[in-house]
């Protein structure tokens, strides 16, 4: 295991913003560290980059406890929501920042910033000034900033959200992409389970300092630990797992589990219509309760209803 979090609680005062957390990321994994607002990300972030000390529990990397280690010595990469980058030096002079650090030379140097530059997708940018660049692209300059003096654990702290929603969708596509070609180790924070799920390997959910759930990104989207992570998870209405013929407990529904189909076992009136980004948002009354669905009815109507399974989450790991 590359780095090993044992049981990590970060108080701040009297409250534990991180409690009692071990989490694992092997060497080449990329892991998402996905929770609501508020719920400890950043803070085991900052721990593990050195920025803050646990107050129990121990952060270790390859088996030697860190505990003592400067946030200089760690040998990880740090990007943030806003990239930090320093305004008065060009594209090059930030990527190159680390690799002066380490008084790499400056062939080899101006060798290192080009391929990383071709890597995020920003050759011939090199003398660009930084304030002259667009979010994505400053973001881009971050990440092969962070990158060029090849950290043995990448650190993203919500790296996209600063973005509009086109852009941060085209970004984490790239992101995920380029982090597979230089076979990083990251852990990536984030609020955005769309984002997650693109860039993961594994995704931690988080929720009030703890880690209540780990695993593949498929396994986490289709089986929540808990009512609120399948909440969290997108989940609105949870019924019997009969409801939707699945020989389960518990399951949640999300948006998208019931759609309009003539050949569907369930019934319904349509009672609204909504529009949304890329399709219609139907409520439909059925045996006397609301459900959300997707179809090209009219309110009013009387449809039979098929249920999508991608939109079902067993809850509770039944
Ligand atoms: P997230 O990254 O999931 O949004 P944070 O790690 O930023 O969550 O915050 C977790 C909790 O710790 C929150 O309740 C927040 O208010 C608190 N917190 C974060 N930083 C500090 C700090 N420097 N001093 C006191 N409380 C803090």
């Amino acid at each position: 295991m590359a780095l090993e979090l044992d049981s990590v609680t970060v108080r701040y005062g009297r409250t534990a913003a991180v409690s009692d957390v071990s989490l694992t990321v092997a060497d080449g994994e990329v892991v998402a560290l996905l929770g609501p607002s508020g719920c400890g990300k950043s803070t085991l972030l900052r721990t593990i980059a050195g920025l803050e000390q646990p107050s129990s529990g121990s952060v270790a990397w390859d088996s030697s406890d860190l505990a003592g280690v400067p946030v200089h010595r760690r040998e990880f990469g740090l990007v943030f929501q806003d990239g930090q980058l320093f305004p008065h030096r060009s594209v090059a002079g930030n990527v190159a920042f680390g690799l002066r650090m380490r008084r790499v030379d400056r062939e080899e140097r101006d060798k290192r910033v080009l391929a990383l530059l071709e890597l995020v997708g920003l050759e011939g940018y090199a003398q660009r000034r930084v304030t002259q660049l667009s979010g994505g692209e400053q973001q881009r300059v971050a990440l092969a900033r962070a990158l060029a003096p090849s950290p043995r654990l990448l650190l993203l702290d919500e790296p996209l959200s600063a973005l509009d929603r086109a852009l941060r969708e085209q970004l984490a596509v790239d992101l995920a992409r380029l982090l597979r070609e230089a076979s990083t180790t990251a852990l990536v924070v984030t609020h955005d389970h769309d984002e997650a799920f693109t860039l993961a390997d594994r995704v931690a959910i988080m929720s009030r300092g703890r880690v209540v759930q780990v695993g593949p990104p498929a396994e986490v989207w289709s089986s929540p630990v808990d009512v609120e992570t399948a909440k969290f998870l997108g989940c609105n209405k949870f019924v019997p797992g009969s409801f939707v013929g699945l020989p389960v407990g518990r399951v949640g529904l999300r948006a998208t589990a019931l759609r309009v189909d003539p050949a569907g076992p369930l019934e319904g009136t349509v009672l609204e219509r909504v529009h949304r980004r890329d399709h219609v948002r139907l409520l439909v009354d059925i045996d006397g309760e609301e459900y959300e669905a997707v179809g090209p009815v009219s309110v009013g109507d009387r449809v039979r209803l098929a249920v999508d399974l991608d939109g079902v989450a067993r809850v509770g790991g039944e």
